[in-house]
């Protein structure tokens, strides 16, 4: 297959995510520029990558315009983890709706295709089981997830306004829990949270009876997703979901990492977060017909190799 070598943008790059979609990028032999704020990011993710000479690091903040000129831009800048995002809240929808902006903006001036990292989080507390992209969705407009949920959402109409408006190209993906090597240990997310907690022989804090319900993608299967929605034609826009419709309860999942890990960890109840989601699972139809998509990984070979980065760093 021919290469085309292009100029790619990906903000958030020294995240978790971002650094393994800038690793996949520099591997298909794309010229990689990684800008990144290091709210949750570090340098450290990307650190196998800084003797490239394809790939540059840039600090930035998105909420500020930025000059750069590329081909293609995924903006995933914006912490992912509930306790990050409602750290700084206000940044936090700065850097979703300035940083939507932003991005767009460049888009348009350089008529680069852009991919908008979206979420499941769109859909809030879901009244439909399982989300698919034509659900609108229950979101709580004050609560204290939705400075996340709401900038967001207005984040995917500020997408499709500038194609309305200025015909920018665009792509928008609603990502659900993915999980991998290099979240940070203390990303308050519920995978690492736990693997960290059994490794440490310390207790494994579940939030409310553990009876919510996630469903966990495998970092590879959604870095693969992201790849091949920004390859499909100008007229496959999305909202597309990308996830892994294995669903299971918390409760499973603490089961399933205290068993993995041979821990002795004890299993504790903690109050549930407020606005905390039932239930969660992704429909994938539509990945499935219009990418061809569909996760690779297992719920117990992921989490196998998730123990083991964790175990290597701990
Ligand atoms: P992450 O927190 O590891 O990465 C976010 C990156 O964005 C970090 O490197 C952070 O430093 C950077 N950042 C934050 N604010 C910034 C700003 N103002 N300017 C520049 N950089 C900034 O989270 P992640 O899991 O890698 O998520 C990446 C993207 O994917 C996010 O947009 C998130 O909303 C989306 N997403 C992730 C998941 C998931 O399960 N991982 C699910 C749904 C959506
Ligand atoms: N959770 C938990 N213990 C933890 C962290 C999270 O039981 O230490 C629960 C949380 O209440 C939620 C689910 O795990 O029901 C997923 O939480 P996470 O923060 O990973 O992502 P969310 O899907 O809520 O954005």
């Amino acid at each position: 297959m021919e290469l085309i070598r292009k100029r790619v943008l990906v903000t958030g790059g020294a995240g978790f995510l971002g650094s393994h979609l800038c690793e996949r990028l520099v591997a298909l032999g794309h010229d990689v520029l990684c800008v990144d704020n290091y709210f949750t990011g570090t340098k450290g993710n990307v650190a196998s990558l800084m003797d490239r000479p394809q790939f540059k690091v840039m600090c930035h903040d998105v909420t500020q315009p930025l000059f750069a000129e590329v081909d293609e831009i995924y903006n995933l800048a914006c912490p992912a983890s509930p306790a990050h995002y409602q750290l700084t809240p206000v940044q936090t929808i700065k850097t979703s709706i300035m940083g939507a902006i932003n991005m767009l903006g460049l888009a348009r001036r350089t008529q680069a295709c852009i991919l908008q990292a979206s979420t499941s989080e769109v859909y809030g507390n879901p009244s439909v089981h399982p989300q698919s992209e034509n659900y609108h969705g229950n979101v709580s407009v004050l609560g204290t997830r939705a400075c996340y949920d709401e900038s967001k959402r207005c984040a995917e109409t500020l997408f499709f306004d500038y194609r309305r408006q200025y015909n920018v190209k665009i792509k928008v993906v609603r990502i659900f829990n993915t999980y991998g090597p290099r979240m940070h240990p203390n990303d308050g997310r519920v995978v690492s949270n736990f693997i960290v907690q059994a490794l440490r022989g310390e207790d494994i804090t579940l939030y409310g009876n553990g009876s919510q319900t996630r469903a966990f993608c495998y970092v590879d299967d959604l870095i693969d997703g992201l790849i091949r929605m920004m390859k499909t034609t100008d007229q496959l826009i999305g909202p597309v979901n990308l996830g892994n419709p294995h669903e299971i309860t918390m409760r499973e999942l603490a089961e399933h990492v205290v068993r993995l890990t041979r821990s002795h960890s004890r299993i504790i109840q903690r109050p549930l977060p407020i606005d905390d989601p039932t239930h969660r699972c992704p429909d994938i139809s539509k990945a499935r017909q219009e990418l061809g998509w569909k996760p690779q990984v297992g719920l117990e070979d992921g989490l196998m190799r998730c123990i083991d980065y964790f175990d290597g760093v701990l």
